[in-house]
């Protein structure tokens, strides 16, 4: 089965052969039409006209569409796609994709609840992260949870005791790290044996013996995550084939062994001359071929291949500055409304949303935000056409880590995030006003 083409934000048509080509499957809901960039059938300028910027925009296609991939791949194998809402956990966002029938992986007590909220049903949701406290293990508990995965003994005896607390037993996979490289940024690599992440793979034996005497806790699998933005499938193969032998050597132990979640972490092109990362259907054929014959549930983890590329960042030009041997282009958006480049180093594609002519003279920009940090800087000598203030910019594979990472520094209120859907957009987080913001604060009596 052909899962169709992987969508990337802000690209045109397909020109097949070339290099910014993702093999010839390339296909997008932010396209120029006649000139302006459209969302979907919105022109996105309306949205900016309408809601203001900076805003982010979020096309409700491209996310179904990048879910079904990821379905579609593990066809045939018992499965569930549990969308990592750490990449985008606009409830709004949530409820589409639990309605085409995601799962959702949760890092967090406010995560769990904006899941529920979405009405994503607790057996559809897993709980990772390694320092889960009592209280949101209690959460999850009483409202109810496909698993947790577990990352350490500690949390494993914590667990028990709230569960047996509760009268309930706790589903678990442990987390167990594979001593993999991910060859990815150090800030996104979990896989590694100096990561805080998991249990050594070597100890895992000792650490499920452990588990099987706990009477709070069920065992149903086995958990890894290796990091993000992975480009290549080598590593997830390494950590996969070290999960099947694992597999073996624990049932032969005599644990039962039902459920394997593989995590997330396949990447996507941001800049897209970049080779092209493996496409879903690769790495579900990957997984076929790794833990396909152990009968077990296929639990996968994506975040950002679903959403990465299914959001933009409109900004507006603030001011053109010329600088002693650069130029600026001043934008109202800022690293508190997307702080990839500054904290990752990352690369967006920034696009006027009036698509220059072919030929149109283009110039090298230092592309920055209004914050009073020289890491407030999104691009250097980026070769941009010649940019007036007021007019707009989209920043592409913007959907992941995208909003979640904003902040209010600088006294700079978070930014709102659209839904596209068709003709149709709606504002599903609302730009707080001034007062809103500043009202959050209070006076303590004695000032
Ligand atoms: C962050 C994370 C993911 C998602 O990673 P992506 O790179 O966004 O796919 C999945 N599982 C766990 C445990 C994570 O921490």
């Amino acid at each position: 089965m052909n899962p169709g083409p992987l969508l990337i934000s802000g690209d045109r048509e397909p020109v097949p052969g070339r290099a910014t080509d993702v093999r010839g499957l390339l296909m997008d809901h932010f396209l120029y039409r006649d000139g302006r960039l459209f969302a979907e059938d919105v022109p996105v300028a309306e949205i900016a006209a309408s809601v203001g910027t900076p805003v982010y925009v979020y096309s409700a296609a491209t996310l179904l569409r990048h879910y079904g991939l990821f379905d579609d791949a593990l066809a045939g194998m018992p499965h569930t796609v549990c969308f990592a809402m750490k990449s985008l956990s606009n409830v709004a966002v949530l409820k589409l994709l639990g309605d085409a029938g995601a799962g959702m992986d949760v890092v967090s007590g406010g995560e769990y609840r904006r899941a529920r909220a979405a009405g994503v049903p607790g057996d559809r949701i897993v709980f990772s992260g390694v320092g889960k406290t009592r209280e949101e293990m209690r959460l999850a508990l009483e409202g109810g949870i496909k698993q947790f995965n577990v990352e350490s003994e500690p949390e494993m005896i914590a667990l028990d005791e709230v569960a047996r607390a509760m009268g309930k037993v706790a589903p678990i996979t442990v987390r167990v790290n594979p001593d993999v490289d991910a060859k990815t940024h150090a800030k996104i690599a979990t896989g590694k044996s100096e990561n805080k992440f998991g249990i050594p793979i070597s100890r895992a034996r000792d650490v499920y013996r452990l588990a099987a005497g706990l009477r709070g806790l069920k065992v149903m699998g086995i958990d890894v995550h290796i990091g993000s933005q992975l480009t290549d499938l080598a590593p997830f193969e390494a950590a996969y084939r070290k999960v099947a032998d694992l597999t073996l050597a624990l049932r032969a132990d005599g644990h039962e062994i039902t459920r394997l979640d593989l995590g997330g972490g396949l990447g996507i092109p941001y800049v897209r001359s970049n080779e092209a990362p493996p496409l879903p259907s690769e790495y579900g054929e990957m997984i076929r071929r790794t833990v396909g014959h152990l009968g077990c549930e296929i639990e996968i983890e994506p975040g950002r291949l679903i959403s990465g590329n299914s959001g933009i960042m409109l900004s507006r030009v603030i001011y053109v500055k010329s600088g002693e041997g650069r130029d600026f282009l001043i934008l109202d958006g800022a690293m508190n409304d997307l702080i990839r480049p500054a904290m990752y180093d990352a690369h967006h594609d920034i696009i006027p949303v009036i698509e220059p002519h072919a030929g149109a003279p283009v110039q090298p920009f230092d592309i920055v935000g209004p914050v009073c940090e020289t890491g407030d800087t999104f691009a250097r000598a980026r070769n941009m056409p010649l940019l007036a203030e007021g007019d707009l910019v989209a920043f592409r594979s913007a959907g992941a880590y995208g909003a979640v990472m904003a902040s209010e520094y600088n006294s700079r209120p978070l930014i709102p995030e659209v839904l596209v859907k068709g003709d149709q957009f709606a504002v599903i987080r609302a730009r707080p006003t001034f007062d809103e913001m500043i009202s959050r604060d209070t006076m303590p009596e004695w000032l």
